[in-house]
Formats: structure tokens, C-alpha cells, sequence
């Protein structure tokens, strides 16, 4: 493979560009096979709880086919065979041999579900050996597919498939999760590219995070590359060039070298203070997804971390780490940021959030997005949340730390909280342990029934951080994670946007502290806009944060009124992008304000 000419038919694909820059590499694609399998007993009591796993194994698999099968379709031609396969695929999920097989060895030798789905394939592919026939040939190997991509949701991939990944590597894979993307060497892959997946999902978040390029949305992606073609990912274009030619090539290599030019020239930013022109201080803070981030939120100049998503310490995995474990993490994170203050947001899994070893808990939702999820999910099973309460006190005593509670939804669910911070303090107590400041306790504002009770909720919160992601989510009705509905996630949809203003006046008028930490508090264009309305804090993706310092040395308190109140002022998102693109101090915003003056 290596020394031979590399191929130039070039072809382009139109995605959804879900992390901006541009990267070119060759492709290294992640395909189905070759998962370890772990094989335990499982005692008779707990027999019926397996088959209930290996039945939601196969509806997440069952719903993918369907999903990449839809892909499929909006394929302009030749994808026939691909759909015909799927097809197939999802016949052999219900009542055949390979189901009913694999249901009997749970029940009847007591083996867990990943191992009785191997023996399965095993026995079935030894059954079709032996048959000189190159269409049964085939459709054992479909077999195995099936087999593994019911392996793959089973163990939720506590493998790593991506150890192998040599340097520069562009991920081409149907889909990415964001254990898959904890998984990757950020110092080995340059981005990727998946059929499935949208823009404001946690493995785009997580891309924007690390600084890869990526694009998600190309149906005819799997079909399209061989393993080493060059592909060029041009994120904020949202395409994807395959074999590019010389001339191509050699015009995204300039633009990648301009854009080295540029990030480099604001890292000389990172020490200088985001002040307004008019003497306006914001505080500028970075969003963790994994403990590794750190070094690039100091890197960025960030005053502190905004949110850590501790759900890095429940991903691949079989089991929960104890309170000792995630004390230690968080202690040598407090440790390392030497005096800034973090946010630390109590675990949000559930919906497109997945930790492997609460499976069962999370269970299996109709509408995982509205279902028993982040403080819903800790509120029902007070262990899981009272283990990570007493991890972060005891944390707590080495640096400024506050606790963040995601998906708030009532007065109530606060006052139960508080409830649980205090009885898990008298705890330690009793164990021995001080905690002389119990550190501040905040909701996050991202549903929308909280933006509208903030009122209400500032009573009773320390703090409150806005999730724009989910708050546009759920204010639109839109799967933030689903590229079929991406055109239609608007974070500056004037409904977002008044309830973004609204939390934002009722935090002020309970004079408690308000900052936003969606995806939005790192998009440029957005900042005078959110000054403007009313917010001075901002967390966002570290690799962000300079830029938005920038824009904020070149604004005013002002202009960043007037800028807001132009937005305000209309209802068409079309004119809110516009707006948006043209930027502060624009002959269309000047002629608004004077229209109303
Ligand atoms: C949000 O919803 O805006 C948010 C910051 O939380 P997450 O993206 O982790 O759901
Ligand atoms: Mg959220």
C-alpha cells in the first residue's frame, strides 16, 4: 500500500460540517470487525436481565441499520445493493437463528451475551463451511457483521479499535461516539468523517474540542474510500474531497497553512485580560470533556473550567468507578489548575450519552432525549449521585469548586439536591472528613421550562450556567445529534434567544452569577450578541476561546446592545443569520436602530 502512487479520481461529497479547518490525511477506516470479546458466567438469577440486554443490543442495532438504510437511500444511484443488504441485516435481528440461538446459550449455559453471540456466529459460519458455494460464502460473512455490530452496542466499545491509528489519519467511520472519540490520540488522528451524526452531538462537541476537522452526513462514505486514499475535510464547508487532484491538493494545503498562520498569531492573546473597549470585564472560561483538555484550556489563557463533563470517568468501561477514583481524578485536575476555579457538573448520561456499566439503569427509553437522564437518572439512584456529591466535596478542600446540576427542570429537583449535598457532607463528617466550605450549588439552565422558572430557580440555585445545546434541543424539538434535522437546530432562533435573555435578567435580578456554556458562548459572531444579552461569562470548547477573546477586545458594552436589541428586533432566523454574518457596526443594524429611534 505504501509505496504505491496514490490514487487522484477525485470526487467531492456534500456533508454537514460539524467541526471547522481543514484537514488532509489518508483514510483510515473503522470498520466492524475484529472486537474482543470478554466471556463470564452469569448467575441464574440474573439470566433474565442478560436476554433483557441482548434484546436492547439488538433494537440500537435494529435502529442504526435503519438510520444508515435511510442514508442509503438519498444515495443518487447504485445503492441498491447496499439497501438490500441492510434489509437483510435487519431480518436477521428478529426470530432467526442467529436470535434464537444466542438467547438459548444465555439460558441455558449461563454465559453473557457478547460471548453467547460469538459461539452463535461460530457455529452458524461452521454450518455454512464446508458449502463450495460463494453466495453462502457471503452471507456467513454477513453473519459475523450482524453479529459484531451487536457486540459493538453490547459492550458499548470498551475496546479501543483506533490504537492502531497512524499519525494523520483521517477516521472515516459510519459513526463516531464520544467514547470513541475519548479513544483517539489527539497527536495521531486529523479529523474524521462518518455517515451518521449531527452537528451539536458529543462527538462533534468533543472534534471542536481537540481542534479536528470533521463532517458527518456522507451517505456513500463506507462505499466511496479504500483504507490510505486521500481525503481532504473541509469542516466549515462541510465536504469532503476523496483522491483529491494536484491542483486541489495543492489550494487546500495553502488554506491549512494560512489557518496555522492565523491560530498562532491569536495565541499571543492568551495573556492579555477580555476586556471590552469600554472597560467591560468578561470572564472567559474553557469547557473539559476529558482531563486531558486542561493543558489546552491554560494554553488558551481560560480563568478557569466552566463545566467539566465528568462523564469521561464512566466511558469505556464495564463498571462505575468508586468514590476514591473520582476523587483522585478531580483532585489532580483541581491540582493542575492551580487556583482557578472549576465548575464541575454532576454525571449527564442518558440519550445519545451513554456510560456502559449504568446500561440497565439508563435502560431503554422510547424518547431517550426526554427519558431518565442526568439528574433525573441521580435523583432515582441516590448511590451513583451521593458516590460523585462526596467525591467533589472531598475534592472541594483543593481549589475553588462549585457543583453544576444538569437537566433541572423544577424548584423541587433543586431543593432535592441541596438535600443530598447536605446529608453526603454530615456523612463524611461522620467518616472523619471536613469539608468546611460546601462549594456553591448551580443549575444548568437547558430545558426549557427552567429558562422559564429562572426566576423561581435563582431562589434556590448559587448559580446558574445556560446550556444553549440543549436548550435549543429542547426548544425546537430538534435531536441535536441526528443530521437529518440539522438544518433545522438554530441556536439563535428567536425563541432560544429570548430565553437565553430572560434566565440571563432573572439570574441579575437574584443577583447570583449566570454564564453560558453551550456551543454558542464559543462561536464568534455570537459574542457582542450575548453581551448583549445581558451575559458576562462564557465557557466554552478551549480551542475557541482565543478567538472570542479577540472579538471581545474589539467591542463595546454599546455596540453590543445595540447589536442584540437589532437582533431582537427580528422574527425571521433568516435575518438573524444575516445579521450574525455581517457582524457589529453594520449599515443594516445602524438603520434598524434608527427605524425604531
Ligand atoms: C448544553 O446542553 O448546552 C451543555 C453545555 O451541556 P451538554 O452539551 O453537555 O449537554
Ligand atoms: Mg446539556
Amino acid at each position: 500500500m505504501k509505496n504505491e502512487t496514490p490514487r487522484t479520481d477525485q470526487h467531492i461529497e456534500q456533508g454537514i460540517g460539524i467541526s471547522s479547518g481543514i484537514a488532509i490525511g489518508p483514510a483510515y477506516i473503522i470498520d466492524q470487525h475484529g472486537v474482543p470479546v470478554p466471556e463470564y458466567e452469569i448467575p441464574a438469577a440474573k439470566i433474565d436481565k442478560e436476554l433483557k440486554r441482548f434484546h436492547s443490543a439488538i433494537a440500537k442495532t435494529q435502529r442504526q441499520l435503519g438510520q444508515l438504510k435511510q442514508k442509503a437511500e438519498s444515495l443518487p444511484a447504485g445503492a441498491e445493493d447496499i439497501i438490500l443488504l441492510l434489509e437483510a441485516y435487519k431480518g436477521m435481528l428478529s426470530g432467526s437463528r442467529l436470535v434464537r440461538g444466542v438467547e438459548e446459550l444465555i439460558r441455558e449455559d449461563h454465559i453473557n451475551a457478547e460471548a453467547a453471540i460469538q459461539r452463535q456466529i461460530g457455529a452458524i459460519k461452521a454450518s455454512f463451511a464446508g458449502m463450495d458455494d460463494p453466495y453462502l460464502a457471503a452471507r456467513a460473512a454477513d453473519v459475523g457483521d450482524v453479529g459484531v455490530r451487536l457486540i459493538r452496542h453490547l459492550l458499548q466499545q470498551h475496546y479501543n479499535p483506533f490504537a492502531d491509528v497512524p499519525q494523520g489519519s483521517v477516521i472515516v467511520a459510519e459513526e463516531i461516539t464520544p467514547a470513541d472519540t475519548a479513544m483517539m490520540n489527539p497527536d495521531f488522528v486529523a479529523g474524521f468523517v462518518t455517515v451518521l451524526g449531527g452537528a451539536e452531538g458529543h462527538a462533534a462537541i468533543m472534534a471542536r474540542a481537540l481542534g479536528w476537522p470533521a463532517v458527518s452526513g456522507i451517505a456513500g462514505l463506507m462505499q466511496g474510500l479504500t483504507a490510505g486514499d486521500i481525503v481532504i475535510i473541509d469542516g466549515r464547508e462541510g465536504k469532503i474531497i476523496m483522491r483529491p487532484d494536484a491542483a486541489t491538493l495543492q489550494h487546500y494545503r495553502q488554506e491549512l497553512a494560512k489557518k496555522q498562520r492565523e491560530d498562532k498569531k491569536l495565541r499571543t492573546l492568551k495573556d492579555v485580560a477580555p476586556v471590552t473597549t469600554d472597560g467591560t470585564t468578561i470572564t472567559l472560561q474553557a469547557n473539559l470533556e476529558l482531563p486531558r483538555d486542561v493543558e489546552a484550556a491554560i494554553e488558551a489563557g481560560a480563568a478557569g473550567v466552566g463545566l467539566l463533563r465528568t462523564e469521561f470517568q464512566f466511558m469505556n468501561r464495564p463498571d462505575l468507578p468508586d468514590e476514591d477514583e473520582q476523587y483522585e481524578a478531580l483532585k489532580k485536575l483541581i491540582h493542575d489548575l492551580d487556583g482557578r476555579p472549576i465548575t464541575i457538573r454532576t454525571l449527564d448520561v442518558g440519550g445519545e450519552k451513554l456510560a456502559t456499566a449504568l446500561g440497565a439503569a439508563t435502560g431503554d427509553s422510547v424518547n431517550p432525549a426526554l427519558g431518565l437522564r442526568a439528574i433525573r437518572l441521580g435523583l432515582k439512584e441516590p448511590k451513583l449521585l451521593d458516590t460523585q456529591l462526596a467525591a467533589i466535596l472531598r475534592a472541594s478542600v483543593h481549589g475553588p469548586v462549585r457543583i453544576l446540576i444538569p437537566m433541572v427542570s423544577s424548584v423541587a429537583q433543586m431543593k432535592q439536591v441541596r438535600e443530598h449535598v447536605l446529608q453526603v457532607e454530615r456523612r463524611l463528617q461522620r467518616r472523619g472528613i471536613k469539608v468546611p466550605n460546601i462549594p456553591p450549588l448551580g443549575a444548568m439552565i437547558e430545558i426549557p421550562a427552567a429558562a422559564l422558572a429562572a426566576d423561581a430557580l435563582a431562589k434556590v440555585c448559587d448559580f446558574f450556567a445556560i446550556g444553549s445545546n440543549d436548550l435549543t434541543q429542547y426548544t425546537l424539538a430538534i435531536d441535536r445529534g441526528d443530521e437529518r434535522v440539522a438544518d433545522l437546530y438554530d441556536p439563535f432562533h428567536p425563541a432560544v434567544l429570548r430565553l437565553i435573555q430572560f434566565t440571563a435578567a432573572a439570574a441579575w435580578r437574584a443577583n447570583i452569577p449566570v454564564s453560558l456554556c453551550g456551543e454558542v458562548a464559543g462561536d464568534r459572531r455570537a459574542t457582542a450578541l450575548l453581551l448583549g444579552l445581558g451575559l458576562r461569562e462564557f465557557s466554552m470548547g478551549p480551542l475557541r476561546l482565543p478567538a472570542v477573546k479577540q472579538e471581545i477586545l474589539q467591542l463595546s458594552m454599546p455596540q453590543a446592545v445595540a447589536f442584540a436589541e437589532a437582533i431582537m428586533a427580528k422574527s425571521d432566523e433568516a435575518d438573524i443569520r444575516a445579521l450574525l454574518e455581517q457582524g457589529v457596526g453594520t449599515d443594516s443594524m445602524v438603520k434598524d436602530k434608527k427605524k425604531r429611534s
